[in-house]
């Protein structure tokens, strides 16, 4: 059985305490690995290692930082195949899913090249008499990302590349579900010529995260999981005085108005809906359609569903892969099962594929769901999609901002102004204007509000930035010893 350990100056590094977890392939449902989880005293050895490595690191110039991370993009470009191909076999999604996360992973490497422009602090010349005044941002020291399965090489990508960049060192704590990803990515880091201890990995689970969040060494963590960890996360690391940033889960909604193209709402729907099984915090799970459409697009989906092809990622021509884990598929089953006894009607049920081997589900498809109701209540993960009918724009706005997750949202309509209001007024931080899956590019932040994320940073660009750093302000004088006399006021300019 293939075994999966910690990366450490740049080393394998066998796990000693004696804990694994199982990794699976969900494709047949068979474990294929076994990750080494980490004890207190392994995250203790990686945080020792990275504070070594960060006095060093934080010396070295922004051009030899760049030039790493120049390397890095290429080597993921060149290994882009191979990495796709483990993603796959440990998450599910299909090789062409995995090479889009790839593909936006690299986005982040690419911004991270280019800031030595950002790190570019202000200057007031004669801010005083003989005074001046410059703001520079340095970095904080070791800093640990924890990271879910959904996305194990572009979530890693959204932090490291900043924190790096930026002249601190890293510590990833990656899912354990699907921890390979985490390795070759380490490898290509070590062969883009980052030195010892800049970039580790420590497998873990609870205990591991729970001594990242109480490690006196850790100065910031950044998470992305679901909301009850999340909140964990925030509420632990910021009491034992850590800067957090901690990104939670999601329902998102896709509010289709009369005048919108129906059958691109219907082509949007599917594909960010189904799309990597639902497994995306940026799917969408509920379709918000105005009545006098609701009939007409529901048709127009229900046509569409049945084409996916549902299949392994090692047949070419699947387009939706299993689901993570046998619980997980279970769970996101019984949304659909429990849904006809809570008044819901179910269009398309795609459970019955549970009983394939693997943790397969195909799409199923809810009608007439209303808060209240399981399915519309709680984050589902998987691929169901759900339909609320609403009277109108007024009642669709007002459903998406009452529920507690604001991470992504979506308007359908051919209406600049109306589009502009919901853009306006909508409580939630990624909107889409036609747009199914409106992930920010790598030069914004990525974030939602309320329940999706805790803390006042978001993730990667110039808030990726900010996160990874620290504001300095240094006044200086040069003085005319011609000038100098005592004063005992406080400084001044007037
Ligand atoms: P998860 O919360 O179960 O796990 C995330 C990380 O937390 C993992 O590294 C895991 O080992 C660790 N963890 C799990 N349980 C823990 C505990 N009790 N104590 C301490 N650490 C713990 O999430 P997941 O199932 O891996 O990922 C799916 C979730 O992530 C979904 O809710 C999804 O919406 C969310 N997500 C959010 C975003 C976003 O940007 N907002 C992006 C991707 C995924």
């Amino acid at each position: 059985m293939e075994r999966i350990s910690h990366w450490v100056n740049n080393k394998v590094v066998k796990g000693t305490s004696g804990n694994t977890g199982k990794v699976f392939n969900p494709a047949t449902g068979e474990q294929q690995a076994e990750v080494d989880l980490a004890s207190v005293a392994e995250v203790d050895a990686v945080v020792a290692a990275a504070k070594t490595a960060f006095s060093t690191w934080r010396s070295s110039n922004l051009s030899k930082r760049a030039e790493v991370m120049f390397r890095m993009r290429e080597l993921v470009d060149a290994n882009r195949k191979e990495l796709a191909n483990i993603v796959s076999l440990e998450h599910g999604k299909v090789p062409s899913d995995a090479a889009g996360e790839l593909a936006r992973g690299l986005e982040n490497l690419e911004f991270a090249c280019g800031i030595p422009a950002l790190l570019k602090g202000g200057y007031s010349e004669q801010a005083s008499g003989g005074v001046d005044v410059y703001s520079i941002r340095q970095p904080l020291g070791v800093v640990a990302g924890i990271t879910p399965f959904n996305f194990p090489a572009m979530v890693p990508m959204w932090m490291f590349a900043n924190a790096i960049m930026c002249g601190n060192t890293f510590i990833l704590k990656p899912s354990e579900k699907d921890p390979s990803a985490s390795m070759f990515i380490a490898d290509l880091l070590r062969q883009a010529g980052l030195p010892d201890g800049v970039f580790n990995v420590v497998h873990g689970d609870k205990v591991a995260v729970d001594r990242i969040l109480n490690h006196p060494d850790i100065q910031a963590v950044s998470f992305v999981g679901s909301t009850p960890i999340a909140k964990y996360v925030y509420e632990t690391g910021t009491k034992n005085g850590k800067r957090v940033q901690a990104l939670g889960g999601a329902k998102n909604h896709m509010l289709v108005l009369p005048d919108a193209d129906l059958d691109m709402a219907a082509d949007a729907a599917v594909s960010a809906a189904y799309g990597s099984a639902g497994e995306r915090c940026m799917a969408i799970s509920v379709v918000l359609a105005v009545d006098t459409v609701a009939d007409a697009l529901i048709d127009k989906i229900k046509t569409r569903v049945p084409n996916i092809k549902v299949g392994p990622g090692t047949d070419p021509s699947s387009e939706m892969g299993p689901l993570i884990s046998r619980e997980h598929r279970d769970k996101v089953a019984s949304y659909v099962t429990n849904a006809a006894a809570e008044g819901a009607k179910v269009v398309i049920d795609g459970t019955d594929k549970a009983k394939d081997q693997g943790f397969f589900l195909n799409p199923s498809l809810i009608d007439g769901v209303k808060p209240g109701m399981k399915c519309y209540d709680e984050e589902i993960f998987g691929p169901v999609l759900t339909v609320m009918r609403v009277s109108s724009y007024d009642e669709g706005l007002a459903t998406i901002n009452a529920n507690q997750f604001g991470n992504g949202t979506a308007i359908f309509t051919r209406d600049g102004g109306v589009a502009r209001q919901f853009q306006f007024d909508v409580q939630v931080g990624m909107v889409g204007i036609n747009v199914p899956i409106p992930v920010p590019v790598s030069y914004y932040s990525f974030g939602g509000w309320k329940a999706s994320l805790f803390g006042d940073q978001h993730m990667y660009g110039p808030e990726g930035v900010n996160f990874f750093t620290r504001g300095k302000v240094v006044t200086s004088r040069w003085p005319d010893p011609r000038t100098s006399s005592v004063n005992l006021g406080f400084p001044q300019n007037r």
